[in-house]
């Protein structure tokens, strides 16, 4: 990035239950970082005046007032077009429609504001700070409650025709798997996230199959998390690793298709998911090595997130700086 070191720069990480905001510099160092709980069921009025009260949190906390920031980077789930700054709409944020959260960001806080989806934003951050440095060609994913991506070509994030490319969490692996939040059937997610351990495991329980997962679980079915599991599973649980290991083969299967298709150099995987390691990824590269093409698969490397939960945050406002400099070179 062309950048001035005085730079300052607002991220914000809007999720479907936190609001995470950031005062940073332009080497991605954060002065002030504000969370907060996202007033998702009240509308987006609610939740953007929830963003505002954490953005001037932030800068008090950091002692910057809003005219000294060069530019707001907001980062936000679902589907939304950063060349018009429009959140189409969001499975996380539930009545969103349409809204232009680039341009009221704008208005309310007298600032260039940018949007970007969130993952994206993550892939970003991993790029400028974190894991992807000095890659040109890589996709970032993130395994948790779904799975999200972004997917850098050349240095740049491929946005796709509207904004709504890298939805990796969405394709297709299993014709007539699990029904989707998106509406399709056996989408990535239903079967390689997080929710998809936990749901298996539910049903294997209720199936009547011998498993310590429920001690862990204060004994009810519906307590049954991936943390569970995994805590089952380090201790020995057959039924715990079997589930983990069939999650891994899923995890391997999308990303065989992400290797064949886009022949990355790199591919970051982050999310709480992928905290797991390796008795979730090692089936994971086993079946991408066995699925994808040889030559593919023998240049691509595998390296797990940095930057955690700060990946979104940090690069909304990474991506803010660049286009903003991008327009004053033009
Ligand atoms: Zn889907």
């Amino acid at each position: 990035m062309c950048e001035n070191a005085d730079d300052l720069i607002l991220g914000v990480d809007l999720g479907g239950t936190k609001i995470l905001t950031a005062v940073t510099n332009y080497q991605g160092k954060m002065l002030s970082r504000d969370h907060s709980i996202t007033p998702a069921q009240k509308g987006h009025e609610a939740v953007i005046q929830s963003i505002l009260e954490s953005a001037y949190r932030a800068l008090e906390q950091a002692d910057v007032a809003v005219s000294a920031l060069t530019a707001i980077g907001v980062g936000a789930p679902g589907i939304s077009n950063p060349e018009t700054g429009i959140l189409f709409t969001s499975p996380n944020l539930p009545r969103w429609r349409d809204v232009p959260l680039r341009d009221i960001m704008q208005e309310r806080l007298g600032k260039r504001a940018f949007l970007i989806n969130d993952a994206n934003a993550a892939a970003l951050g991993e790029f400028y700070f974190g894991a992807a440095r000095g890659a040109r060609n890589f996709i970032y994913i993130t395994i948790s409650t779904g799975i999200g991506g972004g997917i850098v070509i050349d240095g740049k994030i491929y946005g796709g025709a509207i904004g709504a490319a890298g939805e990796v969490g969405h394709m297709t692996i299993d014709d007539n798997g699990p029904i989707c939040n998106c509406g399709n059937k056996g989408c990535w997610e239903t079967l390689a996230s997080g929710t998809a351990l936990a749901r298996e495991a539910r049903h294997r329980i209720e199936e009547g199959v011998r498993t310590s997962i429920l001690e862990y679980a204060e004994g009810e079915v519906e307590k049954v998390t991936a943390q569970v599991i995994h805590k089952a599973a380090e201790q020995g649980d057959s039924l715990a690793k079997e589930l983990i290991a069939r999650t891994g083969y899923y995890v391997g299967v999308g990303l065989a298709n992400l290797i064949n298709i886009f022949n990355p150099e790199l591919i970051v995987i982050g999310g709480g998911l992928s905290n797991i390691g390796d008795m979730l990824l090692e089936p994971a590269f086993e079946v991408a090595g066995e699925r994808a093409y040889k030559e593919a698969f023998q240049t691509v490397r595998f390296a797990s997130a940095e930057l955690g939960r700060n990946s979104g945050v940090l690069g909304a406002a990474a991506f803010a700086l660049r286009e903003i400099r991008r327009d004053k070179d033009l």
